[in-house]
């Protein structure tokens, strides 16, 4: 090692509490003397097993290559968990100069034409290497993995597409940049008490929080994270500034200059779909699919179109009933999407006699924490223990360790609820570090690093923060997710926790969310932030009837988006069209109505742009909708939310397995059965005779 690499504390053994990276050394200027070294050692750990003398066999090939590459899989957990909670011009410039370093290392990695072999070799004889039924599947997905990122490719096209994933690295990086530079370039202030009608008091308080962090002292602040932004929308009478909020949140990344994502996107699908076609595929839907639960597009939009059409006529109903209310108050109005949040909230107030200011002082982010970990333990009985003298990377990080019934730490958990402007927006789970039973210790076991971020608005100094029913469910989701990480039980890093099929991996996370609409779990943790009482029976009776309200627009916008993604990745032109207008005829086709908007628009669409991980699969999150209504009703048909063998089975087959076992398999030996698609439809309001 250099001298270089030795003073560089990211080289150095991390001697922190569970090796957690050490946060106060870190500095922009480390990482790339880091990484570098880092990449170097992985290639020389993959020439060493591709050059061992010893013929090809399960542990000096397979077992080896799941072991090698952990002090690179340390630094880029470090650096990608920064670069997404809290990011500096710095971090994004190392960044976009690693991107395609980093794409152009994994391309020499699955093109390495003797480290293949070895695995080839060993894939052809898979049935009689005597393998357990989890060393068998880490083989088959090594295998699988090596070939999708084009381990058979002639050399003059390996080249290319090498090329390609080196290009797709830096528009991707790039997309999410631009996103972010919109998000804070964006900055409503709320002077006059005129501009400020009908913000109720938390969003006052958050608003202001807002501005003070920003140095503002004489408004309230508006920004376009959504925790500010859907508040507003939600409350504020002044039609005009519900427009220009809604038309600066809808068109980020569609702004001519330096953070134009219009050509990025249109640039990202036309790679991708030569990347497909180098495997031989139409288009890019066609060859992401391959690696899901799904498998094909038909399966894909069979699904979505199941839901498309009978939440079109639920929205235009719920639409009817916002006319009527904006009537009453006396406005002739085409209800607009700037609108439609307001008028619903005002629906919802009438018909319900339910409003957000009433829920939300229920709803303290303190107590929906010790509510999840309450579910954690009385599910699967582990205990989350806060190490306050633990410091994270922002004094706002809380880390906690996870403890089995017998008191050992199975992982530790980091908790990154508020919104700032060094974070990207969303809710989002991630690693620094993965479970698995081969790592370089003794008895080789690795405790998981889990970390949840969410873009609470942060109460005032000395104020609680408090949450929506929606804030809150998102907490649920997100700790789905880090359960799903944190309980991972499995021998291979490459099976552990989040590491399914993707249209799997919602299923912990949404799965999850059903026990904060359980009354019980209610009454016990959504406590008034002031006087500690449960909150009332009749105000959960009415979140639960007021549930299945503006469902048919909540759906409506998730499955256009859903059919735009897939639309887009189904193209087989070799050159893809403006992104915008191809969005507009796309919504027009299918008949979108304009007064919900979408989920995302194509400019912003991180699922889809700042990453590959959810091109062509947005659609996610309701195939494993299906899975988790169905999976819930296990718990329903046992009359108990906590019931113990149900809860056995669950962390068993889904929170424990991580990819080890085919994910339908490990779904019927949770249920005992495939599942159907009716509870999604019922959850969702679209069977039967329930009117909104
Ligand atoms: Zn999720």
């Amino acid at each position: 090692m250099t001298t270089l690499a030795t003073s560089n504390p990211l080289l150095q053994p991390w001697n922190t509490p569970y090796g957690l990276p050490p946060f106060e050394q870190v500095a922009p200027e480390l990482f790339e003397p880091a990484f570098e070294a880092a990449l170097a050692q992985h290639l020389a750990q993959v020439e060493a097993i591709a050059a061992d003398p010893n013929p090809p066999s399960f542990d000096n090939t397979i077992a080896a290559i799941d072991r090698s590459g952990r002090l690179l899989d340390r630094i880029e957990g470090l650096f990608y968990n920064l670069t997404s909670s809290e990011t500096s011009p710095a971090l994004q410039a190392v960044e976009r100069k690693m991107a395609p370093r980093l794409a152009a290392h994994r391309s020499a990695f699955y093109m390495h034409q003797p480290l293949f072999a070895r695995i080839d070799a060993l894939h052809a004889q898979r049935e009689s290497l005597g393998l357990t039924p989890e060393s068998r599947r880490v083989l088959e997905r090594f295998h699988f993995d090596f070939v999708r990122a084009g381990a058979k490719l002639e050399p003059a096209a390996q080249q290319r597409y090498a090329q390609i994933m080196g290009r797709l690295a830096e528009l991707t990086t790039r997309f999410g940049q631009n996103v972010l530079a919109d998000e804070s370039a964006y900055q409503l202030v709320l002077r006059d008490e005129s501009e400020r009608a009908g913000l109720p008091d938390f969003v006052r308080a958050a608003t202001a929080q807002a501005a003070a962090d920003r140095g503002v002292t004489d408004g309230l602040m508006v920004t376009l994270s959504r925790s500010h932004i859907v508040p507003f929308l939600t409350f504020s009478e002044r039609r005009d500034l519900r427009e220009q909020a809604w038309r600066a949140w809808t068109s980020r990344g569609e702004h001519a200059g330096p953070n134009d994502n219009r050509d990025v996107a249109r640039e990202i699908l036309t790679l991708r779909n030569e990347q497909a076609r180098l495997h031989g595929f139409a288009s890019y839907a066609d060859y992401a699919l391959t690696d899901t639960m799904a498998g094909a597009q038909s399966q894909v939009t069979a699904l979505l179109k199941q839901v498309w059409e009978p939440a079109k006529a639920r929205a235009a109903q719920e639409q009817q009933a916002l006319q009527a209310l904006a009537l009453s108050r006396g406005e002739t109005l085409q209800i607009e999407p700037w609108d439609w949040r307001f008028y619903a909230e005002k629906v919802r107030q009438v018909r319900y006699d339910l409003d957000e200011a009433t829920i939300k002082p229920y709803f303290p982010l303190t107590r929906m924490v010790e509510a999840v970990f309450d579910c954690a333990q009385r599910l699967f009985g582990i205990r989350f223990v806060e190490q306050p003298e633990v410091k994270a990377y922002h004094p706002d990080v809380k880390v906690y360790e996870v403890r089995a019934a017998d008191d050992t730490v199975i992982g530790v958990f980091l908790h990154d609820n508020f919104a700032r402007a060094t974070k990207r927006s969303g809710a989002w789970m991630s690693s620094y570090r993965q479970q698995s039973r081969n790592g370089e210790t003794a008895d080789g076991r690795v405790i998981p690093i889990v970390v949840n971020n969410n873009n609470f608005a942060k109460g005032a100094p000395g104020e609680p923060t408090l949450l929506s029913y929606d804030d809150a469910n998102t907490l649920f989701h997100e700790f789905g997710h880090g359960l799903h990480g944190l309980l991972s039980n499995v021998t291979y890093e490459r099976l552990s926790g989040t590491s399914v099929l993707r249209d799997f991996v919602e299923l912990p996370s949404q799965l999850f969310e059903h026990w904060l609409a359980e009354p019980e779990v209610l009454k016990r943790h959504a406590r008034h932030y002031k006087t500690g009482e449960a909150i009332p029976d009749a105000l959960v009776a009415k979140l639960h009837e007021a549930r299945l309200f503006n469902q048919g627009y909540e759906t409506v916008r998730y499955t256009a988006s859903a059919l735009v993604d897939m639309a887009a990745h189904a193209l087989t032109s070799a050159e893809a069209p403006d992104v915008v207008e191809f969005e507009r005829a796309e919504l027009e086709r299918i008949g979108a109505p304009a007064s919900t908007g979408i989920n995302h628009r194509l400019t912003h669409f991180q699922h889809l742009f700042a990453g590959s991980g959810y091109a062509a699969g947005y659609y996610v999150y309701l195939w494993a909708e299906v899975l988790d209504a169905d999976g819930y009703d296990a718990f329903v048909e046992a009359g108990n939310p906590f019931d113990a063998a149900v809860a056995a089975r669950l962390r068993q087959f889904i929170y424990s397995s991580g990819n080890s076992i085919e994910p339908s398999a490990a779904y019927r030996a949770f249920r005992g059965r495939g599942p159907v698609v009716e509870p999604m439809l019922k959850q969702r309001g679209l069977v039967g005779s329930e009117t909104t």
